[in-house]
Order: structure tokens, then C-alpha cells, then sequence
């Protein structure tokens, strides 16, 4: 059985680019019979703002998107995200850290994907106390790779690339990556369609998957969505709400955007005519496209 999901964050409305991401998850999942998951990512409580996470299901169903089961809120699954860390600690894999952001660039003498890779100072040394301590996963010397269905080979050389990653903040908050792991592992996903900005993602993700006896899914990462300036359409970088009129006409804007179905994208007389067309000739394969 298939599963596939779509993951979106209550950050703000729906835009073209969550669009064409939802399409692609819903298209892969739905033409091979599967199921396909809605799961609001409000893990960073911080970041979610009220109402957005309503007026994206809302937006959803406007367009003809049909999920399966219920509608899960990584806000209400904490208990399962300490059940994960607590495994992670009596497997020794997960360490507290009470470094600052400073004291990390400043000792840090390699640089990874995402700036200062942790040098580990917690782990050699006790942590400081009567500070809030983030807990960091362990990574060691591999190099871990998987196939993405797209983009073909991809890995990291986990210390050097990445370095030991926090799964819970000193705040309380638990990281994306774990709440992420966590929930696809549990609702069963089989496969992550999602936008290419969350490639680099991947590798910690299955590194957590192998640490937690998870199976990994398969992945693949599509095209993004850029502005006529070259960014990737956001709440940062302005992008609007997805109209709630013309559906037929943005939903074919999405089908045009996405490699994986026949250009031109005939017009139909009805929303549902729309989607019948695109489950029916939808293939995920290798695309020629630069990321
Ligand atoms: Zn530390």
C-alpha cells in the first residue's frame, strides 16, 4: 500500500508553490491506488500563526484535494516525540548540549551544509548547569545516501556535512527533523514527494530513521517554484494566497509547472474532469530539469 502525505506548516496562506507541492504528493500517491495524509507541521509553535492552519485545509478542499483519515497536528504529538528521545538517550545516540549560538561559531573549525558543524563540546565536557540544555543525535564518520526517485544518488558525509544535529530545542520544542521522522514512521508513510528546498533534510531524516529502527521511505524531490526574482516562493518573500476563484485555471498552472505530466494540459469542463486527467498520466520519473 502506498502512502504518501502532504506536510504543510500553518505559517500563512497557501501559495503557488504549496500548490504545486501538494499536486505532486497527491498526483503520486493517488495514481498508484495509495493514500494519501494531511499533516499540519505546527511543531515550531512559535512560527505557527492562528487561523492559517484552518484556512489551508479550507484552501485544500476547495481544490478538490480528498485525504485520507484524520487530520494530524504535530502541536498535539509531543508524547511521541519524547518517546523517541527517550530512546534515543538510553541508546546513548542523543546528548544534552548547553552551548550558546556563539560559543558554537566561535569553537567550531569546520564548516557543513548549514554554517558551523558542532564540535561536540557536550559531549567531551558537562554541561553547563542551571541552563536549559538542547539535546543533540550523534552522527559518526559515514557517508549516508539514498535514491531519490528524481535526482538520482544523493549523500552526505554526516560529521563533516552535517555534525551532531539538534532533535530538541532548549526551548522545549522538539526539531523538525524528529517530529518529521517521528510522524512519517507512524502514520506509514511510503513515500515523500516534497519540495526540492527540503533535499538537504533528507539524510538526517533516514540517519534518525536508522537510529529509531524505522524503515525509510522513498523520496522525491520536485522542482521549486521561484519569483521573477529568483527566490522561492514564501510568506518571506511575499508570495500570495492561492485565489479561491479560477480553480480550474491555477490547478492547470500547477499541472504546466510540474514535469511530470503531458504538455499542453487540455481544458476541461469540470474541476473533477481535471483531476481524472492528471491521475491518469501522471509518472514520476528521472527529470532533465536543473534543481
Ligand atoms: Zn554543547
Amino acid at each position: 500500500m502506498v502512502v504518501g502525505r502532504f506536510a504543510p506548516s500553518p505559517t500563512g496562506p497557501l501559495h503557488f508553490g504549496s500548490l504545486v507541492a501538494a499536486v505532486a504528493s497527491y498526483c503520486d500517491a493517488k495514481s498508484q491506488g495509495g493514500q494519501w495524509l494531511l499533516r499540519i507541521e505546527d511543531v515550531d509553535t512559535t512560527r505557527r500563526v492562528d487561523g492559517a492552519g484552518a484556512d489551508i485545509i479550507h484552501t485544500l478542499q476547495h481544490y478538490g484535494f480528498v485525504w485520507d483519515g484524520e487530520i494530524v497536528y504535530q502541536s498535539e504529538r509531543s508524547e511521541h516525540y519524547e518517546q523517541a528521545l527517550t530512546q534515543l538517550r538510553k541508546q546513548a545516540l542523543a546528548y544534552p548540549c548547553t552551548c550558546s549560538r556563539k560559543e558554537i561559531a566561535d569553537s567550531s573549525t569546520q564548516v557543513g551544509i548549514e554554517g558551523a558543524i558542532y564540535p561536540g563540546t557536550c559531549l567531551h565536557h558537562p554541561v553547563k548547569a542551571n541552563t536549559p540544555a538542547a539535546w543533540r543525535l550523534k552522527t559518526t564518520a559515514i557517508n549516508l545516501g539514498f535514491k531519490d526517485r528524481i535526482l538520482g544518488w544523493q549523500q552526505h558525509a554526516m560529521a563533516a556535512d552535517i555534525g551532531d544535529f539538534v532533535i530538541k530545542r532548549a526551548d522545549g520544542l522538539f526539531s523538525y527533523q524528529l517530529a518529521v521522522v517521528v510522524d512519517d514512521a507512524l502514520q506509514g508513510v511510503t513515500q515523500v514527494v516534497r519540495g526540492a528546498d527540503l533535499l538537504q533534510s533528507t539524510t538526517r531524516q533516514i540517519h534518525l530513521q536508522q537510529c529509531l529502527g524505522y524503515l525509510t521511505p522513498d523520496y522525491a524531490h520536485i522542482p521549486l517554484v521561484l519569483n521573477a526574482q529568483g527566490q522561492k516562493l514564501s510568506k518571506q518573500t511575499l508570495a500570495t494566497a492561492l485565489p479561491l476563484d479560477n480553480l480550474k485555471d491555477t490547478l492547470t498552472q500547477a499541472f504546466n509547472f510540474l514535469p511530470y505530466l503531458p504538455k499542453p494540459v487540455p481544458r476541461f469542463s469540470s474541476l473533477p474532469a481535471l483531476w481524472q486527467w492528471a491521475m491518469t498520466h501522471w509518472q514520476l520519473s528521472p527529470a532533465a530539469h536543473p534543481l
